[in-house]
């Protein structure tokens, strides 16, 4: 077949490739908020996600989708999911690089660094995250139960993963999961129907026998869940492991996995209950605000994950684009797609910018100090809070809109799958994803608006932007229009367009402090007079190429 024709003009493989040394933008962020963060782990890191072998194994991950064993051969009921030997490279990657619970056992600066090698490990798969991501943010909910805690705390925060179906006392590492969402509602879990029968009370703390269902229930080979359901008491929350105390699985039943757009390597169940055992985490009738601790956590890894995932799309467009020839020069060359690209450029180091200021307000705030010198615990205490909703909600949004420009920039090989060799279409199909669940983008604007209820957000804004003040008329108009609508109080119907201006107004605030004055400018040139609506509408007078050269160095060359 040779005769016909020769491979030509295509773009090498995106592989063996550092990650974290081709991202500016995170090294820049990161060195900001925490100058003394461990240049080896993060280069690790980033050469072990980027490798050859490793994005192999993500490759098969995905397109080898997880398979549910509800019963064997007997009739007995097993109630397990297999999965490929690739989602078990990835999450042994994962753990071992101590991205689950490792960071609540670390010091200042632990949930920063996690937070950086969270985005980077997204670039390997970012399916497997889920569990990684609930096993993180599980921790602070599961220490309203001492006793619950001691006996799964070390097991989350091991650099290990332990895969067998055994009982956790017996395991090396340990992951957990959650359970909300249930048919007849996910947003308002307080029409949840699944029942908490009181059965006592041993060292685990007042113990229930649980009796319902849950329609989306993921990652179901978890060790433990925390699942709300209504005691006497009320909606209550409460630790659901798959193996009792006594050496006895739990019975829940794993009705089918769902059929999912992306995702792939993930499973995500339905699942029931029936007599299944449960213990109390804090306090009966209190449920939605201990496991809201949680989803809080996991809000913060759906910004970091689709700041990750556009990295990647934008990464994949640049190395693309800088190979393959058109009409006699390179993609990138042309000055058309040079301002797609820079404007994407734009848009990733502000996704970054924004995720990893969101996770040290986290840092700070868990530590009660910070690991810049000179920052204000009370107000990471506000950023916290005001930043949670707001980064998942305008990072999320952002995330598909960019995947499908830089899918584009591919040209028609970026809409190839071929046996899961087509990242491109991975990275589109997953992105919707980081913003539905977890609170989809109009819970996400109404959380906004209770932040601006209990806290002075009006002051903590201002606080935020004090340094970029006056650097840009752009940033200014911004700034007022912001602290206007902040004053001016809740309105539902325009809580979309308060956390747009919000997220870009500190998006610029943030980029002002660690990316160069070219980003900063070109940003709110760009985006502070009005969101564009496409990308590659930069203004004349631009830094282009010098966008597009940071976003990946190698091009300089
Ligand atoms: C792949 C996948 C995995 C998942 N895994 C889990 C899991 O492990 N555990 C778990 O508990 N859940 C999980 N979920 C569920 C997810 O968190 C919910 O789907 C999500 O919270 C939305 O809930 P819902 O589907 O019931 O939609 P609804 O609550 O019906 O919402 C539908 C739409 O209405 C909007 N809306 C709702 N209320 C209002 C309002 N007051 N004002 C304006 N708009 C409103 C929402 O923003 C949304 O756009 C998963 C979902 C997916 C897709």
């Amino acid at each position: 077949m040779t005769a016909t024709h020769a491979v030509t003009n295509q773009a090498a493989p995106y592989e063996d490739v550092d990650l974290w040394a081709a991202n500016a933008a995170l090294r820049d962020a990161l060195a900001w908020h925490h100058p003394g963060h461990d240049r080896a782990r993060m280069g690790a890191l980033g050469r072990s996600a980027g490798s050859a072998a490793l994005q192999q194994q993500a490759r098969l991950a995905h397109l080898h989708r997880p398979a549910l064993r509800t019963h064997d051969r007997f009739g007995r009921r097993v109630d397990q999911v297999e999965f490929h030997p690739g989602y078990h490279a990835l999450m042994t990657h994962a753990c071992q690089a101590r991205l689950h619970g490792a960071p609540w056992r670390e010091g200042p600066g632990g949930h920063l660094e996690r937070a950086a090698g969270f985005m980077l490990a997204t670039e390997l798969e970012p399916a497997v995250l889920c569990p990684v991501s609930m096993s993180y943010a599980v921790v602070p909910s599961l220490r309203a139960n001492p006793a619950l805690e001691a006996a799964f705390g070390p097991g989350l925060a091991a650099a290990a993963y332990d895969p067998r179906f055994a009982p956790a006392a017996g395991k090396a590492g340990l992951t957990m999961g959650m359970g909300m969402t249930e048919k007849q509602g996910g947003s308002d879990v307080r029409a949840n129907t699944t029942r908490a029968e009181p059965d006592g009370e041993d060292a685990w703390g007042q113990r229930f026998r649980l009796t319902g269902h849950k329609w989306f229930f993921s990652a179901p080979m978890c060790d433990a869940f925390l699942v709300l359901a209504h005691a006497p008491q009320g909606l209550s929350c409460f630790f659901l492991p798959r193996w009792r105390p006594d050496g006895e699985v739990n019975p829940i039943a794993i009705q089918r996995l769902k059929d999912k757009l992306g995702n792939h390597a993930n499973a995500s169940a339905e699942v029931e209950f029936d007599g299944t055992l449960a213990w109390l985490v804090g306090e009966a009738g209190r449920g939605v605000p201990q496991i809201l601790a949680m989803g809080a956590l996991t809000r913060l890894d759906c910004a970091l994950g689709t700041a990750g995932l556009m990295r990647h799309a934008l990464a994949l467009a640049l190395h693309h684009t800088a190979q393959r020839r058109a009409f006699g020069r390179r993609l990138v060359e042309h000055p058309l797609m040079l301002n797609v690209l820079a404007d994407m450029a734009l848009e990733s180091e502000a996704a970054t910018a924004l995720a990893l200021r969101l996770a040290a307000a986290v840092d700070a705030t868990e530590h009660g100090r910070a690991t810049r010198a000179g920052a204000d615990l009370a107000h990471e205490a506000v950023m916290r809070r005001l930043l949670t909703p707001v980064a998942k909600f305008w990072v999320c949004k952002r995330g598909s809109l960019l995947a499908q420009e830089a899918m584009e920039c591919v040209g028609g090989n970026g809409y190839v799958e071929e046996q899961g060799e087509g990242v491109m279409a991975r990275i589109y199909r997953e992105m919707p994803l980081n913003s539905i669940w977890e609170g989809a983008g109009n819970i996400m604007a109404l959380d906004l608006l209770r932040a601006l209820r209990g806290h002075d957000v009006a002051a903590a804004v201002a606080h935020e932007c004090a340094a970029a003040r006056g650097t840009h008329p752009a940033f200014d108009r911004a700034l007022e229009r912001v602290l206007h609508a902040v004053e001016r109080g809740p309105d539902e119907a325009q809580a979309r367009r308060l956390a747009r201006e919000t997220a870009l107004l500190l998006q610029a605030a943030v980029l002002r402090r660690h990316a160069p004055e070219a980003v900063f400018d070109s940003f709110c040139a760009s985006r502070l007079d009005g969101a564009a609506d496409v990308f590659g509408l930069l203004g004349a007078g631009l830094p282009l190429e010098g966008l597009v050269t940071r976003a990946l160095p190698s091009l300089a060359s």
